[in-house]
């Protein structure tokens, strides 16, 4: 959960990772607030446009349509990779959608099926509208789906999520089938792996040859004059030679058992603890996290367990497993 980043925040976090991006009109004053909340925002919504040339497709997101007014979402990517901004604020996007699939994004645990359509999403998601025709037959080039990982990891990184906070509109809301081309785990997958690098890491997928070899079935620039006309399979995974998997668990710091955390405990394992409650919002500190177990330490603690959904003793700042193992800590010690 976290309050929406600023206009200015998102389009630095978005060059940052590497992105063009065009600003298209008045975007950052383009919004519904008038009709809803926006905010507390937990996560980031994949959708596949319906329509094909950049200039349309930005101007239907800008503007909406009679029965549906703009934005229509935050961000057009289009095939070439490059990102147009069409609103910041509230955007009609998501729609109605599953509380459970919403509880699932704000503890990114397994998404359960989304058979409801009981919750706001256009208060809690960011929203980018791919330009595709969702047919299954219109490519998905190379640099649109880079460009589709950099715009969703860039969010993920300004807020400190990981990859489980991205789903596509058809995870959300019963009925709907966007993105369809490619799956949303494997998009996860690719997200995941640019959220280990630094922002901005590895070249922009550019050209249209550089799917090549990566088994996308994006369509290649053939020189006959009708670029992607080489349909692309169904639901082919981003990553088909690499299944999204949780990270080998050596990666996180084992849970120490709550006896470790006790008054004059110092460890640098709860320095590094103190990072991750930073990045999820939850820090509650005066200045930067230290090694010793204190009352800051514990305030924050309990900000997670409450942001978890615990209440009661349950958020009483005393690190249980659970809320440990979804921390996930990054490891320091040599147990
Ligand atoms: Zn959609």
């Amino acid at each position: 959960m976290a309050e929406p980043l600023t206009a200015a925040q998102v389009l630095k976090a978005l060059r940052d990772e590497g992105l063009t991006v065009h600003e298209v009109r008045s975007w950052r004053r383009h919004n519904r607030n008038t009709k809803g909340p926006w905010g507390p925002l937990n996560g980031v919504m994949i959708h596949h446009t319906v329509t094909e040339g950049v200039e349309p497709s930005v101007n239907l997101c800008y503007d909406g349509r009679s029965d549906l007014p703009g934005p229509l979402c935050h961000g057009v990517i289009d095939k070439a990779g490059e990102i147009h901004l069409v609103g910041w604020g509230r955007a009609n996007h998501a729609g109605l959608g599953d509380a459970d699939v919403l509880r699932a994004v704000i503890r990114e645990s397994t998404l359960p099926a989304d058979d409801q359509a009981d919750t706001d999403g256009n208060s809690r998601f960011y929203g980018f509208e791919c330009i595709n025709l969702g047919d299954g037959k219109d490519p998905w080039p190379e640099a649109q789906k880079d460009a589709i990982a950099r715009a969703a990891a860039a969010i993920c990184r300004a807020h400190g999520w990981t990859e489980r906070s991205v789903i596509g509109h058809k995870e959300w809301q019963p009925g709907k089938i966007d993105p369809r081309g490619f799956t949303m785990s494997g998009m996860r997958a690719r997200i995941a792996e640019r959220l280990r690098a630094p922002a901005g890491a590895g070249d922009r997928a550019t050209g249209s040859d550089t799917g090549a070899g990566t088994g996308t079935g994006a369509g290649k620039a053939t020189g006959d004059g009708g670029a992607g006309r080489e349909p692309a399979p169904e639901d082919v995974p981003a990553r088909p030679d690499r299944p999204p998997e949780p990270p080998a668990p050596s990666a996180y710091e084992p849970f120490p058992g709550a006896a470790f955390f006790q008054d004059g405990r110092s460890d640098p394992v709860i320095t590094v603890m103190g990072h991750r409650l930073n990045a999820e919002g939850c820090g509650r500190y005066r200045q930067a996290p230290t090694p010793d177990w204190n009352q800051a330490a514990r305030r924050s603690y309990t900000a997670w367990q409450k942001k978890l959904g615990f209440r009661g003793r349950d958020a009483d700042g005393i690190p249980g497993r659970v809320s440990w193992d979804l921390l996930r800590v990054p490891r320091v010690s040599r147990r």
